[in-house]
């Protein structure tokens, strides 16, 4: 059955002109869906009964179950849901970091998953260490967000006495205003759906979350950024490069033996060419690996050429994996190194090992305690 948040609002219109509704009733389902963040379709309280009914037999309105969450309000919270099919993912609430991505803010950052697992086989990500499951469903995407507020906020979102739709009056209640697509898979990979969830969560009617707070994160997917560039809205993007060159970077990503650098290098120029915005390059820095000053020259090389901004990352360790993140001064010096070569950096400094802060991480750690019971 189709899930009544992977539609847009020109196809739940056409749904209910179908059923001879009236089309104010499209703006109060989204509201229910997107402002107030409704559970059930029993919350819709302004919607006759018979037409709850109706849609209640055509669409499925899931809602992600919580399984697990770590942190507390005003650090990094994450959460682990379960979904109808009773797959695991995670997302991670960030309060706002200017440093990181995009301007200050008042708000929160959310990261979110797309698959579940990720058949890339990065060498040091817990996300595809078991492989790849399946893709998510737009609306999976789409009610991680809801989700987490409904979870943090305690419930629905009020609305002030459903007054009709105005630019100031829209989404009063939103906790998340930046999202970046950073969780576990391979977002390029599932494009389609992904691209779908970004229209719904962006639409003034649906998440009202601008383009520019929308950061995808992906591993190189060269063919699919050039499409993304082809794509009308400025979403940001993000480059988990963490290589500056073709032979560290094959080592650690698999990715790289299908698109290496040269191409990967090629479809980010062509994506700049058609986008008025900067692009961000991801370094984890790994000991022994990828953290010798060797490697400072050819990513200033890159970064200079695509105008891009390196954000560094001391690695956190995996269970079972063997990596781990060089000393302090290391990950400093490096830095510096960047920074001689006139490269905009930064370097993450808060301790979030303790949090399994990366991604993929609490749900591999939650299997293999389920998988331990049995
Ligand atoms: N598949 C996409 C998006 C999800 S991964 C991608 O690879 O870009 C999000 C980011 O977390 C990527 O930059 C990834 O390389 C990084 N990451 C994965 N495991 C990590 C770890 N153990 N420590 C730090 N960063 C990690
Ligand atoms: Fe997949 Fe990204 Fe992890 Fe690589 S880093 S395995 S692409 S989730």
């Amino acid at each position: 059955m189709t899930d009544i948040k992977s539609l847009t609002r020109e196809e739940l219109e056409a749904r209910l002109k179908e059923w001879g509704a009236p089309a104010y009733r499209a703006g109060q389902v989204l509201d229910w869906l997107y402002k107030r963040r409704a559970a059930n379709w029993d919350a819709m309280t302004n919607l006759p009964k018979p037409l709850r009914a109706k849609l209640a037999e055509s669409f499925s309105l899931h809602v992600l179950e919580l399984v697990r969450k770590q942190g507390a309000k005003d650090t990094t919270q994450k959460f682990l849901w379960r979904l109808p099919d009773g797959a695991l993912i995670e997302s991670v609430l960030i309060p706002a970091n200017p440093a990181l991505y995009g301007e200050a803010s008042d708000r929160h950052t959310l990261c979110v998953s797309t698959q579940v697992g990720c058949a890339y086989g990065c060498k040091f990500c817990a996300s595809g260490l078991d492989g790849w499951k399946r893709n998510l469903g737009p609306e999976e995407i789409v009610e991680q967000v809801l989700a987490t507020e409904r979870t943090v906020t305690g419930g629905m979102g009020q609305v002030a006495n459903d007054a009709p739709t105005s630019p100031a009056t829209r989404h009063p209640s939103r906790l998340v205003n930046n999202l970046v697509i950073m969780g576990m898979g391979e977002p390029l990979a599932n494009y389609d759906n992904l691209l779908k969830a970004l229209r719904l969560l962006n639409a003034p009617w649906g998440g009202g979350i601008g383009a520019r707070k929308i950061t995808i994160s992906t591993s190189g997917l060269a063919p699919q950024i050039r499409k993304l560039a082809t794509e009308p809205e400025q979403f940001r993007l993000a480059l988990s490069l963490h290589g500056a060159t073709d032979e560290v970077r094959a080592r650690i990503m698999p990715v790289n033996r299908k698109h290496p650098l040269a191409e990967l290098t090629a479809a980010l120029e062509a994506y700049q060419r058609r986008k008025d915005q900067l692009i961000t390059f991801e370094y984890i820095l790994i000991a022994g690996v990828n953290d010798g000053l060797d490697q400072v020259r050819p990513l200033a090389a890159l970064a200079t050429r695509l105008h891009a901004k390196v954000n560094l990352i001391p690695y956190n360790t995996v269970e079972g994996l063997e990596w781990s993140r060089p000393a302090e001064s290391v990950c400093e010096e490096f830095l510096a190194a960047l920074e001689r070569l006139e490269v905009t950096a930064t370097l993450r400094r808060e301790k979030g090992g303790d949090i399994d802060a990366a991604c993929g991480q609490l749900r591999l750690k939650t299997e293999r305690e389920l998988a331990g019971q049995a």
